[in-house]
């Protein structure tokens, strides 16, 4: 067994609050391994793989990839060595289903999560800064009803999760408003604090 200590994170929060750019500076810090679903999907589509081909629809629509292939995608990426002194997982798990299918993976090595980093924002700010870029940049898949849809699964389906993870005792709230520098710096602070318990 390595001595090496082991960081293993989790990043919760609304789509839109800004979870890419804190996960980016996280999994520097912490020198973990950044593994994001919603990038696996993203790459897969780009690169035309049957697995793109499979999901494509259904990610345009706003809607969840069925639990059992997202699961099995990072039972997959769990098994590479990369992730033996700990990993950030960025938008997985995201519905209960998930969190059980997760816990028993990290059981099979004698593995939990570490901390779960919940980046508290407003969702109406956050659909307004979204349909704001939409119509800045001229993305047309991010039209209005698939942005509200976003937030309605993530209302349903992916706020159990914190309930969840805080009963484990597991859960670091960090306010998500405000400058991404500062958001940074709150991160960091509570991480370490508890990662140094
Ligand atoms: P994200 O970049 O995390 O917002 O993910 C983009 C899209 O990929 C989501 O809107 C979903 O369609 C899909 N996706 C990402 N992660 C998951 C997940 N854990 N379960 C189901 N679908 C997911």
């Amino acid at each position: 067994m390595s001595e090496t200590p082991q960081t293993r994170l989790l990043i919760i929060g609304p789509p839109g609050a800004g979870k890419g750019t804190q996960a980016a500076r996280i999994v520097e810090r912490y020198s973990v391994p950044w593994i994001s679903t919603g990038d696996i999907f993203r790459a897969n589509i780009k690169a035309a793989t049957p697995l793109g081909q499979r999901v494509s629809q259904i990610i345009e629509a706003g809607k969840l990839v069925p639990d059992e292939l997202t699961n099995e995608i990072v039972a997959d990426r769990l098994k590479r060595d990369d992730v033996e002194h700990g990993f950030l997982l960025d938008g997985y798990p995201r519905t209960v289903e998930q969190v059980h299918a997760l816990d028993s993976v990290l059981q099979v090595d004698a593995r939990a999560l570490d901390e779960v980093v919940l980046l508290e924002v407003d969702t109406d700010e956050v659909v307004a800064r979204l349909l704001g870029r939409a119509e800045v940049e001229g993305r047309v898949d991010d039209t209005e009803e698939v942005i509200r849809h976003r937030q309605e699964v993530y209302a349903e389906q992916t706020e159990p999760l914190i309930d969840l993870y805080s009963t484990r005792g597991l859960l670091v709230s960090v306010d998500g408003l405000g400058e991404v520098d500062a958001v940074t710096e709150r991160i960091f602070a509570a991480l370490d604090a508890k990662l140094q318990k």
